[in-house]
């Protein structure tokens, strides 16, 4: 392996070619990890958008650990996986409380830090600081496979974990944080999973399964998982011109610690006509969820339920499995 001709080339590619993106103007390490967080198995289409909206309303690590947990929630709505909303804000008070407010910048008090493992640490540290930190995931895992011609499946532990040494050993002395970044953009841009674009590509020179015409084949494929099938009714229960709502507890198996609309069987009510039904995946779960007109039977509501007005339901329900739903009111 020509190490040396390979980071210059892919660093030359990456000064020219890297993508105007908005987690690019500096490198603030607030504004870095905030970044890695919705980066999080959520596309950059989709981060986008919502990226410098989240940062216009907390503004600083320190507005962050001052916002109370539904203000976060309503603002990383539409990103999924709202567990790394809560990580991120249990993150900025445990930096206010243990770092003064300033975001460490040694691997092992960022690695504590609730929501970032291995790889987003490395990102921080590498990008944030210009520390020699190497991270692998799945896009450095596809480009390493092809690039050294190794065969393995992204998924398998053993395999990932021939990965971090190789990460290590390329980490150039100087700019970790590009090296980094350009290794992840030959993976988003270049060396996609199903047609990488071999013939524009700056290191095929240095490619193993480019010269052996293995692109395709590695890594090698993941034994497919079946989706779960998941069928919920939920209930529409509306008075006065409020709608009810239901916490749904950290013990759920989807969505957990946020509001929905109750599920039939919950609570002591009646269930009427359909109004709507939706079909929506969260990770491997099919769910079919229909929503029903519901009257709830006299007595006070369970504690998880609430009254909410009609003007503030969707204020609550972060989830877009819900917004699928609520097509049927005017809300
Ligand atoms: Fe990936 Fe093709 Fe470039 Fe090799 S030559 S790293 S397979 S895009």
């Amino acid at each position: 392996m020509n190490a040396a001709g390979l980071r210059r080339d892919l660093l030359r590619w990456y000064g020219r070619a890297k993508r105007d993106l908005p987690w690019r103007k500096n490198t603030d390490p607030y504004r870095v990890w905030v970044s890695e967080i919705m980066l999080q198995q959520t596309t950059v289409a989709a981060v986008t958008p919502k990226y410098e909206a989240f940062l216009r309303r907390f503004p600083t690590l320190v507005a962050l650990a001052a916002s109370d947990e539904d203000e976060v929630l309503k603002h990383w709505a539409g990103l999924g996986y709202y567990t790394r909303a809560r990580n991120l804000r249990r993150a900025a008070l445990s930096v206010v409380a243990d770092h003064g407010g300033d975001f460490p910048s040694e691997f092992e008090p960022v690695l504590a830090l609730p929501g970032v493992g291995r790889y987003t640490a490395g990102a921080i540290l590498s990008i944030a600081f210009q520390k020699p930190f190497p991270l692998v995931d799945g896009n450095v895992i596809r480009v390493f496979s092809r690039l050294f011609g190794l065969k393995g499946r992204a998924k398998d532990p053993r395999f990932v974990g021939t990965m971090w040494p190789l990460a290590e050993k390329l980490m150039p002395k100087t700019n970790p944080g590009d090296w980094n970044q350009a290794l992840m953009e030959l993976g988003a841009t270049m060396c996609t999973p199903d047609s990488p674009s071999c013939g524009a590509c700056p290191v095929a020179a240095h490619c193993v399964a480019f010269k052996k015409g293995l692109q395709d084949m590695l890594p090698l494929p993941e034994a497919a998982r079946k989706p779960v099938p998941v069928k919920w009714t939920c209930l529409w229960i509306e008075k006065d011109e409020k709608v009810l709502l239901w916490r749904r507890s950290e013990k759920e198996r989807l969505l957990k610690n946020l509001w929905g609309l109750p599920e039939a069987g919950r609570l002591a009510a009646a269930a009427g006509r359909r109004l709507a039904s939706a079909s929506h995946s969260i990770t491997h779960h099919a769910m079919t969820v229909e929503l029903r007109e519901a009257v709830l039977d006299a007595g006070t509501p369970p504690p998880e339920a609430k009254w909410v007005p009609r003007g503030e339901v969707r204020a609550h329900l972060v989830s877009s499995l819900w917004l699928k739903l609520l097509a049927f009111t005017e809300l």
